[in-house]
């Protein structure tokens, strides 16, 4: 298990009593007077506070941006490739102290902060690829003496809203496209977790960012809306749970702004009766409980077809005890606390809901002596069997480690219970049939398909995203999507005729 090495003393600065915003290249402390606490979730303890923006802050960063976007989007592609690859290495060598601050607000353990960091450098070093990805098209002689070539510009100030769960990479799946296209970006982090923005944003001015391209406004529902109504912003990229993932785009567009929004997801691990059980209670145990839940493309339910029910459940209820739960300052820990403790509460009434609605509690989370001794805010590995579609724990995002196992009798039954959920994150499904797993790949309503892969996030030069309640918007987010939604293509017509061969005709242009 990797340690976490304490965060560099040049930027212990950073983890200030109260988190400010960055604007225009440096700190600016709130004034609006409005702050909001930072836990530790591993203690429970207070660590500091949040500044939440005005009305008035958001406009400075807007105005900020927006003072250097022409400058940024005039800089040769060479040069920002120059500067991505500097940031690229900054985040790189210095994924130690952003992995401890993501331990150290979300609580995750070091393995999975640093692997956190680790998926949001790929999508650095994709951008690193830009000159390659803005390339447009070029079709010469489509009339007489007439070329027509497309290019992809940048469309201005832009800006990301993003969840507490991954506080550094799914920035870094906004901002890595976003200014590489050549626009200037406005991050409004999770209030829950925000420490790790400032840090990434001296991490970019150090690689040579200029001032201005990058800001960080930090806040609440506040600092969002005046993102969504603000003239100059153009584009919004949001990640969230679906509620506000639905407001933020009917707002969004409504007053005329691009919109992306992933919302939240229900991610469901179909087991066929023919699969290796052990590979399938191993997968279930890791894609379950990793992060202690809180990932959206974490599984939430096991569909059991037909007999393979009984031995999956013996089999992933065998393997949680060993489940090490645990501060991200114990080496050995697998699973941190989760975000607050109005959250862990929540996640635990579950256990109690699902009791009353006829499921059966396998493994009960509270039991966990962290859960009853410590004051932070941890929860035991829970399992939830018998959980059929109308019981809460089903329908619900529960966003914490409690799995449930819905059994079914068919191949239909489970891709029924699949395609009617109102999410279409991920999906998985294992099995040693090709056959089935190519037939659930063309049938199932879901954005990311795994194939006894339990957790199928897409590598940076794919996109992700999901259906149905989990996305609002067109495009996916990163990767080849990532850069359509950062660029506007433009078409140019071009002729350059000899002296004298011009002529005066009211047709339509016609090339033929
Ligand atoms: P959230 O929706 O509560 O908050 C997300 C962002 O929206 C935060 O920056 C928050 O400050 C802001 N926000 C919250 N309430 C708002 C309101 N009323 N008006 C305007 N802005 C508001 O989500 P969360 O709890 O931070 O994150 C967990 C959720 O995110 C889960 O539902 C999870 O599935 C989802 N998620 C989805 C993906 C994906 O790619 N689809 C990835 C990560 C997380």
């Amino acid at each position: 298990m990797t340690q976490v090495a304490e965060p560099d003393i040049k930027r212990q600065r950073v983890a200030t009593e109260v988190v400010p915003h960055w604007i225009g290249g440096r700190r600016v402390a709130g004034t609006s007077g409005r702050r909001g606490p930072v836990y530790n979730p591993a203690t429970g303890e207070l660590a500091r506070h949040v500044d939440f923006a005005s009305i008035e802050e958001v406009n400075e960063a807007v105005a900020a941006a927006r003072a250097a976007f022409p400058g940024w989007r005039a800089t040769s592609l060479s040069k920002r490739t120059d500067i991505l690859f500097r940031i690229r290495n900054l985040v790189e060598s210095h994924r130690h102290d952003i992995a401890a601050f993501l331990t150290a607000e979300h609580g995750k353990v070091p393995s999975d902060a640093l692997g956190e960091v680790a998926r949001g450098i790929e999508n650095l070093e994709f951008a690193c690829g830009v000159p390659n990805l803005l390339k447009g098209g070029f079709s010469e002689q489509v009339s007489g003496g007439i070329d027509v070539y497309q290019i992809r510009q940048p469309l201005g100030v832009v800006a990301g809203i993003t969840p507490f769960n991954f506080p550094a990479m799914v920035p870094m799946w906004m901002f890595a496209n976003a200014i590489a296209c050549g626009n200037a970006f406005i991050l409004k982090p999770s209030e829950k977790d925000p420490s790790a923005s400032i840090y990434l944003a001296e991490l970019l001015k150090e690689a040579g960012l200029p001032d201005g391209v990058f800001n960080v406004i930090q806040g609440d529902k506040v600092a969002v809306d005046r993102i969504l109504e603000h003239p100059d912003v153009a584009a919004l990229s949001f990640v969230g749970s679906t509620p506000i993932a639905r407001y933020i785009y009917e707002t969004g567009t409504r007053h005329g702004k691009r919109v992306q929004a992933l919302g939240g997801a229900k991610n469901h691990m179909i087991v066929l009766p023919d699969a290796d059980v052990d590979m399938a209670a191993d997968a279930a145990v890791s894609a379950g409980y990793g992060s202690s839940g809180e990932r959206c493309m974490a599984i939430a339910t096991v569909v059991a077809v037909g007999a393979v029910a009984d031995p999956l459940v013996e089999a992933i209820k065998a393997r949680l005890p060993k489940v090490r739960v645990g501060p991200g300052s114990d080496p050995a820990a697998e699973m941190g606390p989760l975000v607050t403790k109005q959250h862990r509460d929540k996640v635990a009434s579950y256990l109690d809901s699902a009791a009353e609605q006829g499921a059966t509690v396998v493994a009960d989370g509270r039991e966990h002596p962290l859960y009853r001794d410590s004051e932070g805010f941890f929860l035991g590995a829970s399992l939830i069997d018998d959980v059929t579609p109308e019981m809460d724990c089903y329908r619900d995002e529960i966003f914490g480690p409690v799995l449930t196992v819905t059994r079914v009798g068919s191949y239909e039954d489970a891709l029924g219970l699949v395609n009617d959920n109102p999410y279409g994150n991920g999906t998985a499904i294992f099995t040693r049939d090709g056959g089935a797993a190519r037939q659930y790949q063309f049938d199932v309503n879901v954005g990311m398909v795994g194939i006894n892969v339990p957790i199928p996030v897409p590598v940076a030069y794919y996109s992700f995203g999901g259906w149905k309640g989990s996305l609002f918007g067109d495009l996916h987010m990163y990767g080849p999507e990532g850069i359509q939604f950062y660029t506007r293509a433009k078409v140019v017509t071009s002729r350059w005729p000899d002296p004298g061969s011009s002529r005066i005709d009211l047709g339509f242009p016609r090339t033929r």
